[in-house]
């Protein structure tokens, strides 16, 4: 009998096929299978026949909004700088949305990155993407040469050993803690409907570390953190940073160091989360790629946390809920902006 996850691949590529036969759209962004265990590629078909490659599993960790843009940007005939806007409608792609990348659609959309006129969105209710670094950590020492996927489990195999896990038990940390499992804006539904979740508290994780000390909590970051490389994989697989010149590539002025020295390291992962508040969607694109295992996600979900106990908001739920970060109201508590300075440290 056919999984969950098989049906849902046969869906997509029924649907993609659609879509492009009858030319409504001139690309369609899924996953296609990766080459190692455990991965699952992006994948643009561009045919009828490149639909048979597409696939859905537990693997499919990257946001594929991320895509989007620059997929969008390429179907458009070229043109020079100084050339006319070209006539009639552009060419449209479609996109596979989870919850959480639908919302990030939503935001490219209020950020006029994204034409929603030129998207057909493919829902999917999310049932939490595998951590594949929790998989290896359980298998320490042993190479994992196949993992098969039912609905409820994984066949894990390699050399001289073949077990059975649960799958709920491996899931990424940020799935783990969803409550918008169901997109929130599609055109087309793909499997069955996921309603909400409940989460008894979703942000655990930051106030345990809001509840140490100071010295505690820059222990913690300075720790979490020592091992960054600075390769960037986070900002790249985010859908939020699209900016054309990163603040870490611009050279004149040049913010930040390049170099993986604490402080260099501690600006750039501060001032990229910063980037993002009010924005991020918990997507975890960003902890799932590190290579590093850095759980650079905690800091968007602090700033998370705080934009809901200040504004009440949430990134990308509505395209009319307005954007807490450019949108002011006269009742917008404003204490942090403006503090007393102590009398003997005035101006420092
Ligand atoms: S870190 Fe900031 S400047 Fe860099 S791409 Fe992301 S949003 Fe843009
Ligand atoms: S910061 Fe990370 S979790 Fe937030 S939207 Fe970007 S990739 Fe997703
Ligand atoms: S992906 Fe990991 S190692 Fe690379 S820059 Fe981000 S935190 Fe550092």
């Amino acid at each position: 009998m056919a999984t969950i996850n098989e049906k849902i691949s046969e869906e997509i590529r029924a649907q993609a096929r659609k879509l492009l036969e009858a030319k409504e759209v001139e690309a369609f962004l899924g996953y296609c299978q990766g080459s190692l265990p455990m991965t699952a590629r992006p994948f643009v078909a561009r045919t009828p026949e490149d639909t048979d490659k597409l696939v859905w599993n537990s693997f499919c960790v990257l946001n594929l909004a991320n895509y989007l843009p620059a997929l969008l940007k390429s179907l458009e005939p070229p043109r020079g700088p100084r050339d006319p806007a070209p006539e009639g409608p552009l060419p449209r792609a479609a996109i596979l949305a989870t919850g959480c990348w639908s919302r990030n659609i939503v935001i490219q959309i209020q950020e006029n990155q994204v034409d929603r006129d030129r998207v057909v969105i493919c829902g999917i209710a999310s049932r939490g993407m595998v951590a594949q670094a929790k998989v290896k950590e359980l298998f320490a020492g042993r190479e994992i040469l196949k993992v098969v996927e039912e609905d409820h489990k994984l066949l894990v195999s390699g050399k001289g050993f073949s077990e059975e896990i649960n799958r709920w038990s491996v899931i990424r940390n940020n799935c783990l803690t969803c409550i918008h499992p169901d997109p929130v804006m599609f055109d087309v539904r793909i499997g069955e409907e996921g309603g909400q979740r409940k989460s008894d508290n979703r942000f655990a994780d930051v106030e345990e570390i809001e509840n140490k000390s100071a010295a505690q909590r820059r222990q913690w970051f300075e720790e979490e953190f020592a091992s960054c490389i600075r390769c960037y994989a986070c900002r790249n697989a985010c859908p939020l940073c699209y900016c054309p010149t990163c603040f870490v590539d611009d050279a004149k002025p040049q913010w930040v160091g390049k170099s993986v020295d604490q402080v260099d390291t501690s600006i750039f992962h501060i001032l990229r989360a910063y980037h993002c508040a009010g924005r991020c969607t918990d997507c975890g694109s960003c902890e799932s790629v590190c290579p590093m295992g850095i759980n650079m996600r905690i800091l968007t979900k602090k700033l998370t946390s705080d934009v809901l106990n200040l504004y009440g908001s949430e990134a990308g739920l509505a395209l009319d809920s307005p954007l807490p970060l450019t949108t002011f109201k006269q009742e917008d508590p404003q204490d942090f902006i403006i503090t007393e300075q102590p009398a003997d440290k005035g101006g420092e």
